[in-house]
């Protein structure tokens, strides 16, 4: 695996998302023998979700992207906000798990994986939506033996005391990184044309620090979590989750838009 290796991770995989973008991005993939992790909402209700009629064939699909090597990471249950928990994370300030008691969480996540095996697909992981999980998420995970969590910002993967694999994603998009392991999620239900093409080339100049999670298991599974990534991920947090944010916001308030100019 390159020093610095790079996963690509595609949220709100479901039946009826925007199929013409999606094919167009599996074509890349399979031209550069990309396994990505995918977010595959078991039981979509999300109407900002819909872009497409329901693929007939979408569980199908599903499987042979399995099959194909691709992670399938459970995306929550119905990719429904119901509160406004921000979780573990603090990336976002809205949740379908974090704040819910334990046993709706573990019995959400029952009902998601029963879907997954009514339609033959394994639970490769757990990708929250919205990034927004707790403890008691977790402990829901553990519990039903999902055991890769993609999420967090620290450069590199680890396990902790649960028995959790966990593979950070620190990227929005492809950005030239020190040594680690680097997820970019993507999302692509909304791209215009544009972002298409830009996908296509940056994915052709990162095709060979490419990485997939089976890889990644197999190179960090056991490495417990160091001081130095928790110092990381909070200097992350804060550098691109809060001070680049306000520093944007204060510049919008600043310098006068040019729309209507
Ligand atoms: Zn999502």
């Amino acid at each position: 695996m390159a020093k610095n290796s790079y996963l690509l991770r595609f949220d709100d995989i479901c039946p009826t998302m925007n199929w013409a973008v999606w094919e167009a991005i599996e074509r890349e993939l399979l031209l550069h023998d990309v396994r990505p992790i995918l977010a595959v909402v078991p039981d979509n209700r999300d109407p900002g979700l819909m872009l497409d009629p329901p693929a007939a064939d979408f569980w199908e699909r599903v499987r042979r992207w399995q099959a194909l090597g691709f992670t399938i990471a459970v995306h929550g249950y119905q990719h429904l906000y119901t509160n406004r928990d921000k979780g573990l994370m603090k990336l976002t300030p809205h949740s379908e798990f974090a704040g819910l008691p334990y046993e709706t969480q573990l019995d959400m996540l029952r009902r998601a994986l029963a879907i997954f095996a009514e339609n033959g697909v394994r639970a490769d992981g757990f990708v929250a939506p919205s990034h927004s999980f707790d403890r008691n998420t977790l402990k829901a995970l553990a519990e039903l033996k999902i055991n890769v969590v993609s999420d967090g910002l620290w450069p590199w993967p680890h396990q902790d005391a649960n028995g959790l694999f966990w593979v950070p994603q620190q990227l929005w998009r492809f950005s030239p990184k020190p040594a680690g392991v680097w997820t970019v999620c993507l999302h692509h239900n909304k791209w215009p044309d544009k972002t298409l093409q830009l996908f296509r080339s940056e994915l052709a100049k990162y095709a060979s620090r490419m990485t997939d999670v089976a890889a990644v298991k197999a190179a960090f599974a056991g490495r417990p979590q160091t001081l130095g990534d928790r110092i990381s991920a909070f200097h992350n947090l804060m550098w691109y989750h809060r001070v680049l944010p306000a520093l944007g916001a204060l510049r919008r308030t600043l310098v006068p838009s040019r729309q209507g100019a």
